[in-house]
């Protein structure tokens, strides 16, 4: 019988599918003519061990989904289609008829054969790959020779790597741990056989990479695992290579820009157990991985870690939290600016907070100001005292990093005489100017237009208003003729390599000013930088989602944590039109601790979350009035319980998009019972109800944005 948690194949109408067996029933209410046999059983020993298989399910009720999608995203897509859990290889190995052919000089008139013939002859069963490396082409002859039965194949599996021994654990000690890493490190270890909850609240460049490091160090020595989840963009090779620099041991990365091929090797790596350490982006939280002593999620208050697009939305930081509580280990969330969700956890007593509030080694914290945009000269978006800042700074020998959270060359096209802006056929956006491509493009629904010279309306020319990143690198690229400049945004990094390749050129200290969107903010550690200009502060302060501030926030301080992390100290100049916004001054003068503070009292005073939980039934069709019309029936079949809100239908605030109408019902309650309860019953007679063939709609639970 097949084991629990392994893969199976069987038949699915007209189709043979891969299943995973998630229990063994005795008996079945079908009768026994509609039961189906299974066809094949692909594992002999599960590849979702008991625990994980627990957190898919906990995951199929907390978020409403079909146990069988959220399985789906637990496995890579050949594991889906059936590929084995075990790397296998081919290998080659001499008959004794083959022997006994060497022997007898009987290949002398096939050279290439003999040749072959005496390497595998000279090997204990050779393997493709090394025949492949350097034997030119082989495949022929060693046809010929299984065909006269002097050689024969197997497949054999993948030798693991040989396990480490202790002492050859780590391969460099890496800094001496400050007091408070020190101590961090010590409070996670003393928690290493139960669940605790940990964040780890460090100020950027204070060290908290240094405490994983250490913190793992302890878990492999116990003999076992660690997990750790990165952000998207987070997963730079420069910290895979701290790891594989620091550890002898097997480290499998799982991430959304490999291949599936060597999505699979990675996760092989993890079924078989040779992987020690698993470092992954979101969907990583699923991997296989036995004897789990510790999840560490890095940057926590990432949104990459919500996967909200489609299909599964759930949270890979929460279900983190929930698989430690499963495997009894600590979990530890690290961050510069915490969700305010967290920083509730911590409050509340759920989590323990461990601080770095110093920079590690020399560093200082760099020293920040409001800018006023109102009270100087502006020229394409940089103030003139910036412009004086950034000139200081480059004669001093430093590197300068401009941020501005638009890419393209300008947001909007207008007209010089009538008025007119371009804007997406398909949605209720502008159109941005990418300048260098010439082209229109909707960074909403990707439409891609040639640029015009001449307004379509009047024939009068057309203007490019506003900045976006390339026209800001243009800007500076007047200003710092003499200075290299580089920009890092999606337009650049488009391929693997590409990001390493800006980074080199930023690390190597040959660029001398970087302008990027938040890519720049994420991880990265250049020491030269000394000064961080932030030009468009003030996108999101207005914003109708409850949610805005606290983005904002988290990367102006993100942003800011990339100046001064050498030994020379940063400033930071946060361009503004409004420097009395209460939440600039308080990020400016108490940090991010001051924001959150305030931030807290403002979602408690409104009743948002972390002090209500929120469900979010989201639909779209061509046109908006069936949208409206399926919300308002689904929002009738509900009863609510007299402490639970339904606000809505309403249309989200960019109603259409992608030629489609959005709109949204919002599920609002003060405690979590009441309303998954209510979804729990209310759900199946949603999904009975009447709709046009075009209207999608979906549950998401925990929503981050409200848009
Ligand atoms: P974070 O992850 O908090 O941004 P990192 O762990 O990357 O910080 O540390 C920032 C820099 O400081 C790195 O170059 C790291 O090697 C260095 N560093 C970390 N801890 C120490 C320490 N205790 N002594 C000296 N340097 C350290
Ligand atoms: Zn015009
Ligand atoms: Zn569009």
């Amino acid at each position: 019988m097949p084991k629990v948690g392994a893969r199976v194949r069987v038949p699915f109408g007209r189709q043979r599918l891969v299943g995973v067996v998630i229990a063994h029933a005795g008996s079945s209410d079908l009768p026994p003519e509609k039961l189906k046999a299974v066809l094949e059983v692909l594992d002999d020993e599960p590849v979702l061990d008991e625990r994980v298989l627990e957190l898919a399910e906990w995951a199929s009720q907390y978020y409403h989904h079909p146990l069988g999608e959220v399985l789906s995203a637990a496995l890579p897509k050949l594991a889906r289609e059936g590929a084995a859990s075990r790397a296998t290889c081919e290998r080659w190995f001499i008959t004794p008829e083959g022997t006994t052919a060497l022997a007898d000089n009987a290949l002398s008139r096939a050279r290439r054969q003999r040749e072959i013939l005496e390497r595998v002859a000279a090997s204990d069963g050779i393997a493709s790959d090394s025949l492949a490396e350097d034997t030119g082409d082989w495949r022929t002859p060693m046809r010929a020779l299984v065909a006269r039965g002097f050689v024969s194949s197997a497949d054999v599996a993948h030798e693991p790597a040989a396990e480490v021994s202790a002492a050859d654990l780590v391969r460099g000690p890496g800094p001496a741990l400050s007091p408070e890493q020190a101590a961090a490190v010590a409070a996670i270890d003393a928690a290493h056989a139960r669940f605790a909850p940990f964040l780890l609240y460090g100020i950027t460049g204070s060290g908290k990479t240094e405490v994983y490091l250490h913190a793992v160090e302890r878990v492999l020595r116990r003999g076992r695992r660690a997990l750790v989840l990165v952000p998207e963009i987070g997963l730079t090779p420069q910290l895979v290579s701290r790891f594989r620099e620091r550890f002898a041991v097997t480290v499998a990365v799982l991430h959304s820009a490999l291949t599936d091929g060597e999505r699979l090797a990675a996760w092989r790596q993890c079924v078989s157990g040779e992987a020690r350490i698993v470092l992954g982006t979101r969907s990583a939280v699923f991997a296989p991985v036995a004897d789990l002593g510790i999840i560490i999620v890095d940057e926590e208050h990432d949104a990459s870690f919500k996967q909200h697009e489609s299909g599964f939305r759930y949270s890979a930081r929460d279900l983190a939290v929930l698989r430690a509580q499963r495997a009894q280990a600590p979990v530890v969330l690290g961050s510069a600016t915490p969700a305010l969700e967290t920083l509730q956890n911590v409050a509340s007593g759920k989590f323990t907070r461990l601080s770095l509030p110093r920079r590690a080694g020399q560093a200082l914290p760099p020293r920040a100001a409001l800018l006023d945009l109102r009270e100087h000269a502006v020229r394409s978006g940089l103030a003139t005292p910036a412009v004086e800042a950034i000139q200081r700074h480059l004669a001093a020998g430093s590197q300068v990093l401009v941020y501005i959270n638009r890419r393209g060359y300008s947001p909007t096209l207008a007209c010089t005489a009538c008025g007119w802006i371009a804007p997406c056929r398909d949605c209720d956006a502008r159109l941005t100017v990418h300048l260098g491509a010439a082209r229109l493009r909707c960074h909403h629904c990707g439409a891609d237009a040639p640029l015009p010279k001449d307004c379509p309306q009047c024939g009068y020319p057309v203007k490019h208003v506003g900045q976006g990143t390339e026209r800001v690198e243009e800007t500076l690229t007047k200003l710092f003729p003499d200075m290299p400049i580089v920009r890092l945004d999606r337009d650049v990094v488009r391929k693997r390599g590409d990001l390493e390749a800006v980074v080199d050129r930023i690390t190597s200290g040959e660029a001398r000013i970087l302008v990027g969107t938040q890519m720049v903010t994420k991880g990265h550690d250049f020491p030269n930088v000394t000064l961080v200009v932030v030009l468009n502060a003030d996108q999101g302060l207005f914003s109708t989602d409850f949610r805005a501030p606290e983005r904002v926030a988290q990367s102006i301080i993100q942003v800011a944590g990339r100046a001064g992390r050498g030994s020379k100290p940063g400033d930071v100049l946060v361009q503004t039109e409004y420097p009395e916004h209460p939440l600039l001054v308080s990020l400016l003068n108490e940090g991010y601790d001051g924001f959150a503070r305030t931030a807290l009292a403002e979602r408690e005073a409104a009743g948002w979350p972390p002090f209500a939980h929120v469900a979010v039934l989201r639909a779209s069709a061509v046109e908006l009035p069936p949208v409206i019309e399926f919300l308002r029936a689904a929002r009738k079949l509900a009863r609510p319980p007299s402490d639970l809100k339904l606000l809505g239908p309403a249309p989200a605030s960019m109603a259409r998009r992608a030629g489609r109408h959005h709109a949204q019902l919002l599920l609002e309650s003060r405690d979590r019972a009441p309303l998954h309860r209510l979804l729990a019953e209310w759900l199946p007679r949603v999904e009975e109800l009447k709709t046009p063939r075009d209207l999608r709609w979906s549950l998401d639970i925990d929503p981050l944005d409200l848009f």
